[in-house]
């Protein structure tokens, strides 16, 4: 007899379908199974059948993989690296793999200083609004139907933090900062930080120019590389620090191809004590050290391979890009070369709107996601008018021109032809059948 349910803001049917499971397993043990069934489910549809095209996601090693079942991720060590900063003793092999991870990213960036704790990159977010603003202080960030992500808006970390958070004018054609809007509405918003951030993003950002105007009146620009942290390490895409980012954040998960979770690098000494104090002890207390590690490994892998490996990813992307766009799928940014980065994004508003493409597509094992694009309200996230697409995976997967040509294929047969997407699965799981091996990495 389950009473009814109060009101959730999760899906009520599919919560409804796990306690029935439940229910129906009745002892722990095979509630424990059913946990297990469908990690498994997930395995062999996402891990073996699917052709993943989301763009913040990647495969990592087998190297970094095996370091998150790690004995030393049952540890803890709050603190900072060293004997007596830590709470707690033990830690000596901790500290070594810590100070290892925060070295290798420091080679990376090539940065004075990076951070190795953060849980998740809206943590890294949130430790540079926490560390560099007061409540009440300006900022300027992205919109999200533009692209921007709502770690730096009202419903994010800038917002919890009580700043005042103005738009930074952004040119929907070009689909770049309108650099003589910035400088006005800068001068008179007078922003503390100026968060280029972007998770829709296909072109590089004015860092340098940005720096200069806000310079003027101390103004700070804050990178949010959540998704090109791994094409910057690879060299692919600008170096936000060499351009004048006084702090950069990412995404460890997305192209970076490390264990999901945050990095921050910042070269200049007067940040350092209020952006650690953010993070210890405000951010991050058993922050994970089996993920540490696996980001470290990660690390080195983007030393060794990056270049190649990203260098193949944004390659790939403009190839996808413009195997769609011929094959009648509107992409964006076409009279610029469609990207410069991992994504791809498509108009599909005439294919029913990108909630229904993404679905579509997904019965026919094509993983991509419903995008917000410039013409549409940040109230459509819902329901927006495009669909974004990565090249992070399927790169590591060893695939390149005649493969992306193949997922063109397969995209607007279900788009523009209206083929069966059962039909087109088959397809998909064959092309992904000839691809399990994990290229750039040590362990191939
Ligand atoms: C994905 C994303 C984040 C959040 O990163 P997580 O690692 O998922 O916490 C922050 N900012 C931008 C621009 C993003 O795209």
């Amino acid at each position: 007899m389950t009473a009814i349910a109060p009101p959730d803001i999760h899906d009520a049917n599919t919560l409804a379908a796990a306690r029935a499971l439940l229910d129906a397993a009745g002892d722990p043990r095979q509630m424990q199974q059913e946990v297990l069934a469908a990690v498994a489910r997930n395995e062999q549809w996402r891990g073996r059948e699917c052709i993943n095209l989301l763009a913040p996601e990647a495969l990592m090693s087998p190297t970094v993989r095996q370091l998150l079942s790690a004995e030393v991720g049952q540890r803890a060590a709050e603190g900072h690296i060293g004997p007596v900063n830590r709470w707690f003793a033990g830690t000596k092999h901790i500290d070594e793999i810590e100070s290892l991870c925060v070295e290798l990213l420091k080679r990376l960036f090539k940065s004075n200083y990076a951070e190795h704790r953060l849980v998740a990159s809206m943590i890294g977010n949130m430790a540079v609004y926490a560390g560099l603003t007061e409540p009440g202080d300006a900022v300027m960030t992205i919109p999200q139907p533009v692209g921007g992500h709502s770690s730096n808006r009202h419903d994010g970390p800038a917002g919890i933090r009580g700043l005042n958070i103005v738009d930074v004018p952004f040119d929907a054609t070009e689909l770049e900062v309108d650099l003589p809007a910035f400088e006005r509405v800068g001068k008179q918003t007078r922003p503390k930080l100026i968060a280029l951030g972007a998770s829709m993003t296909l072109f590089p950002l004015p860092v340098r120019e940005i720096a200069a105007i806000a310079d003027e009146w101390g103004g700070k620009v804050f990178f949010d590389g959540a998704h090109q942290l791994g094409l910057i390490a690879g060299g692919q895409f600008q170096d936000p620090l060499a351009e004048g980012a006084a702090v950069m954040t990412g995404s460890a998960g997305k192209t970076f191809s490390g264990p999901q979770s945050g990095v921050m690098a910042w070269n200049d000494p007067e940040l350092t004590p209020p952006l650690l104090d953010a993070v210890f002890p405000a951010l991050a207390a058993t922050h994970q050290v089996n993920r540490v590690a696996a980001l470290a490994a990660a690390a080195a892998e983007l030393l060794a391979f990056g270049q190649e490996y990203m260098a193949a990813v944004v390659s790939n992307a403009q190839t996808l890009a413009h195997a769609l766009h011929t094959r009648g799928v509107p992409v964006l940014g076409a009279h610029k070369g469609y990207t410069r980065t991992h994504q791809v994004i498509a108009d599909v508003r005439e294919f029913g709107g990108g909630l229904d493409v993404a679905h579509r597509l997904a019965t026919a094992n094509l993983i991509t996601n419903k995008n917000l694009l410039p013409n549409d309200e940040a109230t459509d996230w819902d329901r927006p008018s495009g669909l974004r697409i990565g090249t992070t995976e399927v790169t590591r997967l060893g695939m390149g021109e005649v493969e992306m040509r193949a997922i063109a294929d397969m995209i607007a047969g279900v788009l523009v032809e209206g083929r069966d997407p059962e039909h087109v699965r088959e397809e998909a799981k064959e092309l992904r059948a000839g691809h399990q091996r994990i290229h750039f990495c040590f362990s191939e």
